[in-house]
């Protein structure tokens, strides 16, 4: 029998590979931008006739190309872009397979015209289907033009199978403005049959994305940036209330290259988690800045997917930066994130083997059903001593107000003043209130230099976090034993991060009888956490690991007090009673770092009688 195989001719290979490349005429569109991006263009044209069915061309300035290369560029696997595979992996720019311009020309009637720089001369050559036509030497500006002609001319059954032109050109605009927003600093037009649709000058980010979608856009744009060693994320995402019923307007970009990923897609719409109306999707437009080396972009002919190395990462920094612009602008006025977690525990995990005896004195008037125990526990169980410096600050705090019991919300205490109290005597200020609340949001105070301010949500949180910390660090907590144990329902991911931090978490308290792929109960809780808010503060610690920017500073413990301690405190909003605003006072100045939050804000300010007094004048 004789032989049978035979090698593809190349037309019929390059047929067969354009297929692959050119599915319709907006992934001509595509590959011709995308050159002229590569060749350093700043102004490229798009002009289209017919939905691309009978002419896409595309005119830059850029570099141009010399005889030599103009004919070359037609080649199969004739590219300028790599010339060993480890240039694949730093892959700077949009084309590197060659593949492109040979596809196109399998398929279609090509004019190319090009002239670099430095020659006198340009370079024309007309393909139709793969067969040179004609090649000469004509006058020309620098850079290149690529017309592509009658695409399918000779696959009719591919050129049946486009759609309608409106579709086809959805199409089209679409892919221009994918390449547009990947490259604000070029300038972009656009023809259609004649018409200018588009022409977007030079510009940044923000402009380019007003410029295409409208002007009514500028007020939607929540800027989201964020650096990180594994990847710089720039960008906007749309405000929650304008969210689309479409997916139109979302945009990844990866090393300046459209990208689709249904995983990041993901990232940014949990970070959107109950902002969003039902059926409307969050806009983006973001850019992702990564190491060349940590993506593999060659799994795809139109290169729209990508793989990265650490995707998981990836989506935890997407999502955790996307959610602190939104806290930031108040969108979300609820979310607290807080990306530093380099701030330094106030304890030495070193010395956890030998800890220096806690001071733990049992409250044994402590009543676990009591109401608002959960701030009344924070100083009789663990009362420290007032350092020496803060001694002085604060004056008349001795004298517990124990007959004080009224409840003085601001309003109250306000007109209470006015009638009375201001009037005192002297000689009362033993028994006499020594803090009061403002707002629901301030406890104030006085001490020896004139008024002290603090912000009672803060200031809790700084002595919930280091008292949680203690717990911890020293494994010593105490445990209130559940009548009937906490049954909590999660995901298998969700209960994996429950399982990392269970230690710590038994440290502050918790006490875990069992735990199935997909939920946990619990059997004892920290008497400092009432038993309604358990599943709370289990799901916030959850959010609060998968939120984390893991880094090398990133310490479970450190999250877990900072995580609880967020849940725990007492709210703005929340009234206290002069007790309570008493034991916050005087646990805050317990505390070793009371100056900050757990999260480095201000717990509170002074306002010496001095600046009073100048106030007065
Ligand atoms: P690739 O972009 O993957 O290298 P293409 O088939 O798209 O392959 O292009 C082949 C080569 O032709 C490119 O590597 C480049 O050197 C040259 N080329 C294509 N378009 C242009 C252009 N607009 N300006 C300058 N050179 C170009
Ligand atoms: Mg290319």
């Amino acid at each position: 029998m004789s032989d049978i195989i035979q090698l593809l001719p190349d037309h019929v290979a390059n047929q067969i590979a354009a297929g692959e490349v050119v599915q319709r005429p907006a992934s001509v569109v595509k590959e011709l931008m995308e050159n002229a991006i590569d060749a350093k263009a700043s102004i490229i044209k798009l002009i289209i006739k017919d939905a691309g069915k009978t002419l896409v061309q595309v005119i830059d300035n850029g570099s141009g190309m010399s005889v030599t290369d103009a004919r070359l560029s037609f080649e199969r696997h004739a590219t300028s872009k790599i010339r060993t595979a480890e240039d694949l992996f730093l892959l700077h720019t949009k084309g590197f397979r060659g593949e492109a311009l040979a596809s196109i020309a399998a398929i279609a009637h090509v004019e190319l015209k090009t002239k670099q720089e430095s020659d006198e001369v340009g370079t024309q050559i007309v393909i139709e289907g793969s067969d040179v036509v004609s090649q000469e030497v004509i006058v020309t500006p620098k850079g290149t033009s690529i017309a592509v002609k009658n695409l399918f001319f000779n696959i009719p059954a591919r050129r049946n199978f486009l759609k309608s032109n409106p579709v086809e050109t959805r199409h089209i605009i679409d892919e221009f403005h994918r390449v547009a927003l990947a490259h604000p600093n070029i300038q972009f037009v656009m023809y259609h049959n004649g018409g200018e649709v588009f022409n977007l000058p030079e510009s940044n980010y923000r402009q380019r994305i007003v410029n295409i979608f409208g002007v009514k856009t500028n007020e939607k744009l929540v800027p989201v940036n964020e650096e990180t060693e594994v990847v710089k994320i720039s960008g906007f995402v749309g405000k929650p209330e304008y969210a689309k019923k479409t997916r139109g307007e979302q945009y990844f970009f990866v090393n300046n290259r459209f990208i689709k990923s249904a995983y990041l897609n993901h990232a940014i719409s949990s970070a959107f988690d109950g902002l969003l109306k039902d059926g409307t999707h969050a806009s983006y437009f973001l850019n992702l800045i990564v190491n060349p080396q940590t993506i593999d972009i060659n799994i795809h002919p139109t290169k729209t997917e990508i793989k990265f190395d650490d995707e998981h990462t990836l989506y935890a920094i997407l999502r955790a930066s996307v959610k602190h612009s939104l806290g930031q602008f108040n969108i979300a006025p609820v979310l607290d994130f807080e990306r530093d977690s380099n701030l330094d525990t106030p304890y030495n995990y070193k010395d956890v083997s030998n800890p220096n005896t806690p001071k733990i004195e049992v409250d044994r008037a402590y009543n676990p059903f009591e109401e608002k125990q959960i701030l009344g526990k924070q100083t009789t169980a663990f009362k420290r001593q007032t350092p020496m410096n803060w001694d002085s600050l604060y004056v008349g705090l001795e004298s517990k107000g124990t007959k004080t019991q009224q409840d003085f919300s601001s309003v109250q205490f306000e007109s209470e003043e006015q009638t009375g109290s201001i009037f005192k005597d002297d000689s009362q200020v033993e028994t006499k209130q020594t803090t009061f609340q403002l707002q629901n949001k301030y406890v104030v105070s006085t001490i020896k230099s004139g008024m002290l301010v603090i912000d009672q949500h803060r200031a809790h949180q700084r002595v919930l976090y280091e008292d949680f910390l203690q717990h911890i660090t020293v494994k010593e907590s105490m445990s209130q034993q559940l009548l009937f144990p906490v049954q909590l329902h999660f995901s298998t991911q969700e209960v994996e991060i429950i399982k990392q931090v269970k230690q710590d978490l038994e440290h502050t308290g918790f006490q875990f009888s069992n735990m199935s792929e997909d939920s946990i109960e619990i059997s004892g809780v920290p008497v400092s956490v009432p038993e309604s808010e358990v599943s709370v503060i289990l799901e916030q610690l959850i959010n609060d690991i998968q939120n984390e920017v893991p880094d090398s500073n990133f310490s479970s413990t450190d999250l877990l007090a900072k995580s609880m301690a967020k849940s725990l405190a007492i709210k703005t909003g929340q009234s206290l009673s002069v007790m309570e605003q008493e034991h916050l006072v005087n646990s805050l100045f317990g505390c070793k770092e009371p100056n900050m939050s757990p999260t480095n804000k201000t717990t509170f300010i002074t306002l010496p009688v001095d600046e009073l007094e100048r106030k007065f004048i």
